[in-house]
């Protein structure tokens, strides 16, 4: 396969130069890439090709509304622990998205592995809280939290405690914008609660509460070390079993957010404020 590197990209007298590939999702590849003359700052980019892979120009319409949204979305959201986007270039072929650079890698390639001890997994999962709380105040749902979505910034993260930021926006989306897109079911299923699995990712009905759901299934994952579910019935009761956590206070945080019934799952308000959470004074004075 030819290598992009090298390729340019965006105002022809101030361009955006590709450089090696970074990682690879279902929408599209996102490679290292950086700006000669705006100071040779780097960034990462999201490239989506607009037509190749679609045979029907009315998939190509529909994925660039899809992927424009998403611009607009990171836009508009300014958080420690999301990645920003800071630009957004359209061309026939392609849709660029330069974002903020995350040099550490997937929280995924750390907890693939080995899990975390309690102190790490409390340091990660406070942020992704508070993200997450941020991400809903503005009436949005991530829908796709896991963590080959969680990056690792490894110059700030020190002591093992990880300093981590929400990425892909692909398939967020406004709570109630009456607008539901085409989406082929892509990766695991795991982190997606029962009523996503249930009605499939394009359906209506359900609402910020899945990320949640997604939230407990990280935490398990993070102290684990093994996903919870391994039929889909099982995700369907909530039935899952503890096999290496001895802590009461990090299982009940848990239970309490992988339920069935969206509206007995804990807040985001409620989890910030847990006996687990609030174990830790280390990470609580080291959170900003
Ligand atoms: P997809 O929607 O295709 O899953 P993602 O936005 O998740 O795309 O990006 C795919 C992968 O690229 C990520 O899992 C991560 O490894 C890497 N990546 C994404 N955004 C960044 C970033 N801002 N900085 C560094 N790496 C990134
Ligand atoms: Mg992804």
């Amino acid at each position: 396969r030819a290598s992009a590197e090298g390729r340019l990209f965006g105002p022809e007298d101030d361009p955006y130069i590709l450089l090696e590939q970074l990682g690879k999702g279902a929408q599209g590849t996102v490679n290292r890439c950086w700006r000669p003359k705006h100071r040779g700052e780097e960034f990462a980019v999201k490239r989506i090709a607009l037509q190749k892979q679609f045979r029907l120009q009315r998939d190509a319409d529909r994925t660039k509304e899809r992927l424009k949204a998403e611009a607009n979305i990171l836009f508009s959201l300014r958080h420690a622990h999301i990645v920003q986007l800071f630009d957004v270039i359209e061309t026939k072929e392609w849709l660029y998205l330069v974002m903020e650079l995350v040099q550490g890698g997937e929280l995924y390639d750390i907890i693939k592995n080995k899990h975390l001890s309690e102190p790490e997994a409390r340091y990660v999962f406070k942020q992704v809280a508070d993200a997450l709380r941020y991400i809903h105040s503005k009436g949005l749902v991530h829908r796709d939290l896991k963590p080959e979505n969680i990056l690792v910034d490894q110059k700030a993260s020190r002591d093992g405690l990880l300093e981590v930021k929400i990425t892909d926006f692909g398939y967020a989306k406004l709570v109630d914008d009456g607008y539901s897109t085409t989406l082929t079911q892509v990766g695991t299923p795991q982190y997606w609660a029962p009523e996503v699995s249930d009605a499939g990712m394009c359906a209506k009905g359900y609402d910020e509460r899945v990320d949640l759901w997604s939230l407990g299934v990280l935490l398990y994952v993070m102290l684990e070390g093994v996903y919870p579910f391994s039929r889909e019935e099982q995700i369907k009761q909530a039935s899952f079993k503890f096999h290496r956590l001895s802590s009461s206070r990090a299982k009940d945080l848990i239970r309490a957010l992988i339920q069935v019934r969206p509206e007995d799952r804990l807040s985001l308000d409620d989890c910030l404020k847990h006996s687990w959470i609030q174990m830790d004074s280390r990470s609580a004075s080291a959170l900003k």
